[in-house]
């Protein structure tokens, strides 16, 4: 495996593939990282890592450094949050069941919303909904696209109005886990626990300070500073508080599919100087292997 000795990496610590909600094979994925000159790359699909060995092939063929990744929901208070694995040991037989149990979440609300719509008259729409998340399972947008189908609504909008929105027959929580307990899987598989796009969840700045406070309590060493499509002024409010709370500096670009020119893989604003990078402090630290050290 070549990996280029070019002065500046280009590191991409989330993306999406096929084995998740993006619209690549594991494969194209990393061969169009290759393309966009990204040298270290982590696919992050949601709440598995059955992409990774494909994707791992990809990448020696291709001369990219490939790092473990996932993507795992969770519960913090009422509030649905993702935090990224990074470098974790994939064979870990503990981490491997949890994340079966996280697939399987999944297939148990889609499933609660396909019988709960049916109570109110609605055909069996599971088999539809999967085929419109691309075989993966269904979440609401989906189910809504099949009801406006099959004509039980005008629009989008009125399924969720009629069928799926809150208080309505489809409107079945998520069964996820509470975010200490994702963060301590990730913890004891040797990998590293990264809070992703914190500006995503639109929190205040003082509950997201308290999320960051509970989410490092829990071992959760790293926090996303730079996403795709955030505001300078968003870049800004995340390297103070990653300087803060003295965390380690992740960034990524969350891309799903080609196209979206404000989501590319690899294109990510700058992280300015003196944040402590996460690729410091993989098993294999990609970079200066000594810690940056002034923010000057
Ligand atoms: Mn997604
Ligand atoms: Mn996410
Ligand atoms: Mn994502």
């Amino acid at each position: 495996m070549t990996i280029p000795q070019a002065p500046v990496f280009c590191i991409d610590l989330h993306c999406h593939s096929t084995a998740s909600d993006g619209l690549l094979a594991p494969a194209d994925l990393v061969q169009r990282a290759a393309e966009k000159g990204v040298s270290h790359l982590a696919v992050t699909d949601h709440d598995t890592i059955d992409g990774l060995s494909e994707a791992r092939t990809q990448a020696e063929s291709s001369g990219i450094r490939l790092i473990n990744g996932t993507e795992l929901s969770c519960l913090w208070k009422t509030q649905t949050i993702h935090v990224v694995g990074l470098d974790f040991d994939s064979a870990n037989p503990a981490f491997r069941e949890a994340l079966a149990r996280q697939h399987e979440n999944r297939w148990a609300r889609a499933r609660m919303i396909t019988e709960r719509l049916q109570k109110t008259g609605v055909a069996d729409l599971l088999e539809k909904a999967t085929a419109k998340a691309g075989g993966d399972v269904p979440g609401r947008p989906h189910f809504a696209r099949v009801l406006v189908e099959e004509g039980r609504v005008k629009d989008a909008a009125q399924a969720f109005k009629r069928y799926l929105g809150a208080g309505k027959p489809g409107d079945v929580k998520a069964f996820w886990p509470e975010l200490s307990e994702v963060v301590q899987w990730i913890t004891a598989a040797g990998g590293i626990a990264v809070l992703a796009h914190p500006r995503k969840y639109r929190l205040t700045a003082t509950k997201l300070r308290n999320l960051v406070h509970d989410f490092k309590r829990a071992g959760g060493r790293s926090i996303e500073v730079s996403t795709s499509g955030q505001s300078s002024g968003d870049l800004g409010f995340l390297v103070e508080l990653c300087r803060q709370q003295e965390l380690l500096a992740s960034q990524g670009s969350d891309f799903h599919f080609p196209g979206a020119p404000w989501c590319e893989l690899g294109k990510i604003m700058k992280m300015p100087d003196g944040l402590e990078p996460v690729w410091h402090h993989f098993k294999e630290p990609a970079g200066v292997p000594s810690p940056v050290q002034s923010g000057a």
